[in-house]
């Protein structure tokens, strides 16, 4: 249930109607809007109702929520877009687009060093690298751990860009979240509750990916799992999921992105590197992406992606980086989109 409070509400209605709900034992949410709070109550409809609200002062009118996603619906939220900062980096509010570049997985000093300051220069708004990796096959290369997040902390002081960094196992919570201005869920991990609880309370933004068979739905419902905790800076990323088409290593599902923007108040980014698999499709459908309305991309960027330790033909040429960035700012331009 959304309670809508009138517009002249004071605090203390405000108070008392949150106090009443929260009284029932359902999760509560205070949102002050540009003219009215809104409090959601989510939980036991049925108890709500049997509050009585509507006859508190203050309140205008007791809205049902339908939908199975409560927080992350953009019902909940008085339809006003989340937005927010990460070191001066707008991310959603639709009128910015941000560009995260970066390796796949942290190697080494050197070449963590030249993509961050690569990808700085070539206009990217945060650097993604992986120091926890989580590997299809249990023999193959899983990241430098702590030590590639130290590296990651290096090159945010080299070059000033923020950090995204993926968060595998909440054994690595604090830490992670000492090092990385945001953290991700990977895909394999969008319906690992208790990571997404542990993710929710660490006080950090955080970048949600589609699992690779994931519904939509049910990336909203795992959003809330983040919201529920008190993470308000949310940001979910369409990444490609399975379908039965295997020419590209999973297939974009863009029309997620214009579909979430309806549903959800929350950010939308996308991966193309990861669905495509291959570093020819990654501009076309990030210029796509731009144009469908998404709040930015997530895509991989190597020095020398022939000898990546890991995703090497899906990773853009460092040297090609502000070449592509412009492309696709170009094409967020016509949203009246500006890199942020
Ligand atoms: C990644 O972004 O490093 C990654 C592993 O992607 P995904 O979880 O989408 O497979
Ligand atoms: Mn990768």
């Amino acid at each position: 249930m959304m309670i809508v409070m009138a517009p002249q509400a004071s605090a203390d209605e405000i108070e008392a109607v949150r106090a009443r709900v929260a009284e029932t034992g359902v999760h509560v949410l205070v949102m002050p809007g540009e003219l009215t709070t809104a409090i959601g109550a989510v939980g036991d409809p049925e108890r709500v109702r049997e509050l009585g609200l509507e006859g508190m002062a203050g309140v205008d009118r007791v809205v049902p929520i339908s939908r199975p996603y409560k927080l992350a619906s953009s019902e909940l939220a008085h339809h006003e877009p989340t937005s927010f900062e990460v070191a001066g980096r707008v991310v959603g509010g639709g009128t910015t687009f941000c560009l995260i570049a970066g390796p796949c997985t942290v190697e080494s000093r050197a070449s963590t060093l030249a993509v961050a300051e690569a990808v700085r220069a070539g206009g990217a708004s945060m650097l993604r690298g992986g120091a926890f990796k989580p590997r299809t096959s249990p023999f193959a290369f899983k990241g430098l751990g702590v030590a590639g997040l130290e590296l990651l902390a290096e090159a945010r002081e080299a070059t000033g860009l923020p950090v995204v960094s993926e968060l595998l196992d909440a054994q690595h919570s604090e830490e992670l979240a000492r090092h990385a201005d945001v953290v991700q869920i990977g895909a394999r991990n969008m319906q690992n509750y208790a990571l997404l609880e542990v993710a929710g309370r660490l006080g950090r933004p955080v970048l949600l990916k589609r699992g690779l068979s994931s519904t939509v739905d049910e990336l909203l419902m795992a959003a809330d799992y983040l919201l529920k905790e008190g993470c308000e800076r949310v940001v979910l990323c369409e990444r490609g999921i399975r379908t039965y088409e295997t020419a590209t290593r999973f297939t974009l599902d863009l029309s997620a992105v214009p579909w979430l923007k309806l549903h959800t108040h929350l950010p939308v980014v996308v991966d193309p590197s990861h669905a495509a698999g291959d570093r020819r499709l990654v501009e076309p459908l990030s210029r796509a992406a731009a144009a469908v309305g998404a709040d930015g991309l997530l895509v991989e960027v190597h020095e020398d992606p022939a000898e990546a330790v890991c995703d090497g033909p899906q990773a853009l040429y460092a040297r090609d980086f502000a070449a592509f960035a412009a492309s696709v700012a170009a094409h967020a331009a016509l949203l009246g989109r500006t890199l942020s």
